[in-house]
């Protein structure tokens, strides 16, 4: 059985008051149960403050990027053992803003993998495609590809611990939710490429996210898929009540 894990990202949003109050709404409200991971992806900025407001709760807090280098002439950059000597567990890479924006690639994915796996940070891995390719029905060939890359010479047992999220563009933070079963069947082809690389019991145990305008509507029947471990969630996890919802329906 997969645990379930949701992840709220909260992106570029929150003054650090308006981060200190969510955490403090949440903690005593997150649930018990052994079925579900709550964690919450602030801005790196307030990293440190809520995993101490979060120490012994059952809350985590992931980061949302980190630079692949142990350290060096990198302005602006955090590296994976500055997250890690903090306390943070988990960490998103890949995700497709940052691929936009910052143009991170395929390779340099799989070098932050490669690195958070060394640093002990669990990687909640991005991958999805455009609606250009959903359209011409390139979908599971792009999203089986960023995998394979993704986690080239990653050893099976670090893969077995990783998170991936698949996130198709066109439904991040547009409202258009990919159906329960589209977002099935990509999670499925998703589990195939692991067992393909890694074999079955490793593709079994890789939890895999849907992401892309997850709402506590929706998020029952996505849960109720085979191969949706969990969500990544944007725009829904920035209120307390509304997180809250979303990491009960897991539990
Ligand atoms: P959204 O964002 O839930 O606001 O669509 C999801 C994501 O980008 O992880």
């Amino acid at each position: 059985m997969r645990k379930r894990i949701i992840a709220g990202n909260w992106k570029m949003h929150k003054t650090a008051q308006e981060a200190k109050q969510f955490t403090e709404e949440v903690l005593p409200n997150i649930p018990l149960s052994e079925k579900v991971e709550a964690i919450v992806c602030p801005p790196a900025l307030y990293l440190e403050n809520l995993v101490e407001m979060a120490k012994e709760s059952k809350l985590s807090i992931g980061a949302q990027t980190m630079h692949e280098a142990k350290e060096g002439a990198f302005t602006g950059e955090v590296s994976p053992a500055m997250l890690a000597s903090i306390g943070v567990k988990h960490v998103v890479l890949g995700h497709s803003e940052r691929r936009e924006y910052y143009n991170e690639t395929d390779a340099s994915v799989n070098a932050k993998t490669k690195a958070a796996f060394e640093n002990g940070l669990t990687p909640i891995v991005c991958v999805g495609e455009t609606l250009e390719e959903r359209e011409s029905d390139a979908t599971v060939k792009v999203v089986s590809d960023q995998v394979t890359k993704a986690f080239a010479d990653v050893s099976a047992e670090d893969t077995k611990q990783a998170v991936i999220a698949y996130e198709p563009i066109w439904a991040i933070g547009t409202g258009k939710t990919a159906t329960a079963e589209d977002a099935n069947e990509v999670c499925g082809a998703i589990r195939n490429t692991i067992e393909n690389l890694y074999g079955a019991d490793v593709a079994n145990a890789v939890r895999i996210q849907y992401g892309g305008s997850v709402n506590p509507n929706n998020i029952e029947e996505l849960l109720s898929m085979e191969h949706i471990d969990g969500a990544l969630v944007g725009g829904a996890s920035l209120e307390p009540a509304s997180f809250l919802k979303l990491v009960e329906a897991g539990a």
